[in-house]
């Protein structure tokens, strides 16, 4: 049967594999020997069940948002993932990594983060699990992102700015591979994406995959049937929607729809769409689309969410594009505000921006009455409180 899940070679299709210095092979090789045995061992099944149940706060709702879903036509479920401990899906993929970090006898986490979202939740995973956690963030980022960068503090760890570059997130990412190159035998990379070499991909796709398990008993019980007519997520780098999509990957009854950053619009030099603009190359150790000039130099990333600038997609996400078994659509900053103030206002629903490009979909697609459409809303908008606020007249209805 045709899948599109990950091969045994670590490709989707022709994206994916692992592009790695000689120095991480071992590294990295080690990493996939074991991970799907550690991910399924039951003890370790146990101790992370018990976490993403009593610390993280799952199973997160389904939400039948019934104003939201007069507006377009449908039945909108919201998968709330806005209600999880800190605030979005990344803890899911954080605790997961940090547990089986430790059971490789690991002492010392490293993480790259952008917006520092997922700084945050490997510093909160590694302060429950007592381990030594150092977030590589860029100067630009740390600048703009204090909030997070105190929190990261507070929580214990340490937040290396990087000075390399344009001092954001691929930055940030290259110095901590840097680090890993010298510390290989005790320290473990925190991805915080379906991205990087393989395994990591597959691994961050099958530890939020608790979003579309957990979709699957919700819909159910509400609708007497266990999967939606659509799925809607917004991709960075792509983890939420790999997990929202996972179980349904190979159920053509399902229809996707990814939602990236369109920035201020596709052809404005503005954007993150990286599946519209993107060329095959490598980045980060895999092959995937990357945003690229004519010579093969990486172009910096915009969007207005900061969780949603990479210049890379995940190779799960390039491969749905390429075998059209996903619909990509490129979300506006503005749109995606839109989308922001109205869910908002119809359901008392702060969204993250990088949710609010999900919800950005939904004017641009048509549903039928009885139609069953189940959006993730990553994360929750306190973070974004300012961009939303320097907006708000322009946005708010009258
Ligand atoms: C980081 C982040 C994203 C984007 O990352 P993915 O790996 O594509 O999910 C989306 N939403 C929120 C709230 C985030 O923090």
């Amino acid at each position: 049967m045709e899948t599109y899940q990950v091969n045994e070679n670590g490709y989707y299709g022709e994206f994916g594999g692992a592009y790695i210095p000689e120095i991480l092979y071992r590294c990295v090789e080690n990493l996939r020997e074991n991970y799907r045995a550690i991910l399924e061992d039951e003890d370790f099944q146990a101790e992370y069940q018990r976490l993403l149940r009593d610390y993280v706060g799952r199973p997160s709702p389904l939400y039948l948002a019934r104003r939201l879903s007069a507006q377009y036509g449908c039945k909108i479920y919201l998968k709330r993932e806005d209600l999880n401990h800190t605030g979005a899906h990344k803890i899911n993929n954080a605790l997961g990594q940090v547990l089986l970090a430790r059971r490789m006898g690991k002492q010392r986490i490293i993480a790259e983060t952008g917006a520092g979202q997922h700084g945050v939740a490997t510093a909160t995973a590694c302060a429950l699990m007592n381990m030594e956690c150092v977030v590589y963030m860029g100067k630009t980022d740390v600048e703009r992102q204090r909030a997070n960068v105190e929190k990261m503090q507070m929580l214990g760890a340490r937040v290396v700015p990087v000075t390399s570059g344009n001092m954001t997130l691929k930055d940030a990412t290259n110095e901590a591979i840097r680090d890993w190159c010298c510390h290989p035998s005790d320290t473990y990379y925190v991805i915080g994406s379906t991205v990087g070499p393989h395994p990591y991909p597959d691994m961050v796709a099958r530890l939020q995959s608790v979003i579309s398990q957990e979709i699957k008993e919700q819909l159910q019980e509400h609708e007497g049937r266990d999967y939606p007519d659509y799925l809607i997520a917004c991709v960075g780098g792509g983890s939420n929607a790999a997990g929202t999509i996972y179980h349904y990957l190979d159920d053509q009854r399902v229809q996707i729809v990814l939602a990236e950053a369109g920035g201020l619009g596709i052809t404005s030099g503005k954007s993150a769409a990286t599946i519209h603009l993107g060329k095959k190359g490598i980045i980060h150790g895999a092959r995937t689309l990357v945003m690229q000039n004519e010579d093969g130099q990486i172009e910096e990333p915009y969007s207005i969410s900061a969780g949603l600038d990479y210049p890379g997609i995940g190779p799960l996400h390039a491969n749905l594009a390429a075998q059209h078994r996903a619909q990509i659509l490129a979300i506006n900053d503005d749109e995606a505000l839109q989308a922001a103030f109205l869910l908002t206002r119809l359901e008392g629903i702060i969204p993250a921006l990088e949710s609010a490009h999900a919800l950005g979909a939904l004017p641009k697609l048509r549903f039928k009455p009885e139609e069953v459409v189940v959006l993730t809303v990553s994360g929750r908008g306190d973070k974004d409180m300012d961009t939303y606020l320097k907006v708000i007249k322009e946005y708010q209805p009258q």
